[in-house]
C-alpha cells in the first residue's frame, strides 16, 4: 500500500476525519489506497485557535497525545486538486479538481497550507486504524501492509514474493522451528 509521512498535529487531524484534504507543494498520479503515517514530529502551535478546540474536542490534549511513528489511519487518494488563486465570496481558495471544483470552508482552510499553486490531495473513507508502529519516509512510500498468509492477521508484513507476506511473529516462530 502506498502509504504518505505527515507531520503532527495534521496527521491525527486526517484520522479523526477532521481534515480531508493533505496539502503539498507537489502532486502524484497515483490513486487508490493510502496509509497516513504520524512523523516523529509534533508542529503543534497552540496559537492556531482552530486546531486547538478541534483537537481539544476529541481528547488530544497535551503533547503526550499525539501518537509519533505510527500508521493512524487508511483513506483512499482520489484527486490532487491544484490551488487556484480564485477566491470564493468567502474569500477562501478554490481547489481545481479534475472533474470540478471544490470550494473550502474556513475550518478545512485552517488546517492547510492554501497558498495558490500547491495541491490538496483529497482523501476519502478514512479509516482511522489502531496505531502501528512503522519508520517514516520522504514522498510517497511502499507500506507492506496486509492479511498475512500464516495467522490471516492483518499486520505489517515481510514480503515473501511480490504478493503474499507474512508478519513478523509468523517468521521468527518458523525460523525458530526450522532445523
Ligand atoms: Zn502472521
Amino acid at each position: 500500500m502506498k502509504a504518505i509521512t505527515i507531520h503532527q498535529p495534521w496527521a491525527t487531524l486526517i484520522a479523526l476525519g477532521e481534515k480531508k484534504f493533505e496539502t503539498r507543494g507537489w502532486k502524484t498520479n497515483y490513486r487508490g489506497p493510502i496509509a497516513i503515517h504520524a512523523s516523529k514530529q509534533l508542529l503543534y502551535d497552540h496559537r492556531l485557535p482552530k486546531l486547538s478546540s478541534t483537537l481539544w474536542e476529541h481528547g488530544f490534549r497535551k503533547e503526550d497525545d499525539f501518537p509519533l511513528g505510527f500508521v493512524l489511519a487508511i483513506a483512499e487518494l482520489v484527486d490532487c486538486r491544484k490551488v487556484s488563486d480564485w477566491l470564493t465570496n468567502k474569500g477562501m481558495p478554490v481547489l481545481h479538481g479534475a472533474e470540478d471544483d471544490y470550494y473550502l470552508d474556513d475550518k478545512e482552510y485552517a488546517f492547510g497550507d492554501y497558498t495558490p499553486g500547491r495541491y490538496a490531495w483529497e482523501l476519502i473513507n478514512i479509516k482511522r486504524i489502531e496505531p502501528v508502529p512503522v519508520k517514516g519516509k520522504q514522498g510517497l512510500w511502499n507500506w507492506n501492509y496486509g492479511t498475512c498468509i500464516n495467522c490471516k492477521e492483518d499486520k505489517e508484513l515481510l514480503p515473501l514474493d511480490d504478493v503474499q507476506g507474512i508478519c513478523e511473529d509468523c517468521a521468527q516462530v518458523m525460523s525458530d522451528l526450522a532445523p
